[in-house]
């Protein structure tokens, strides 16, 4: 079953994005950084979703050229897939361009791949797999 996993906004400043979450009566939770892709995030839990915001550890990181050429605002969609490596396969199959090939772990554990926006209607779209049972 697919659903949301979350929303990707790129901002400038994470303690006064999550500032305004706050005021919304939303717990963003701590921070954390991926080296990787030279981002700094916080995750907002919203229902059974949850909003990531995205702030850059440097100006050529992904959300940091994203932020120099449009600004604060959504950076892309998360859905969450049960068979991450299935569909990949299946995408690939179909000639959906990815952003990468591989398969990466991302923070605490989660699996991901990005699809390249124009394969995808003009969004960026993130799929998502929980981390293996007992990890
Ligand atoms: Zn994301």
């Amino acid at each position: 079953m697919s659903e949301i996993d979350h929303l990707g906004i790129a901002v400038k400043s994470l303690a006064q994005a999550k500032k305004f979450y706050e005021q919304l009566g939303l717990k963003p939770m701590p921070d954390e950084t991926v080296e990787a892709e030279q981002v700094r995030l916080s995750m907002v839990p919203v229902g059974e979703s949850r909003i990531e915001l995205l702030e850059p550890l440097s100006a050529d990181s992904p959300i940091g050229k994203f932020l120099a050429k449009r600004g604060e605002g959504l950076h892309h969609v998360a859905l969450h897939v049960d068979d991450l490596s299935g569909t990949v396969e299946r995408l690939k199959a179909s000639g959906t361009r990815l952003i990468s090939d591989e398969i990466k772990v991302g923070a605490g554990g989660h699996l991901y791949v990005f699809v390249h926006p124009s394969s995808a209607g003009g969004v960026l779209l993130e799929l998502v797999e929980d981390p293996p049972e007992g990890v």
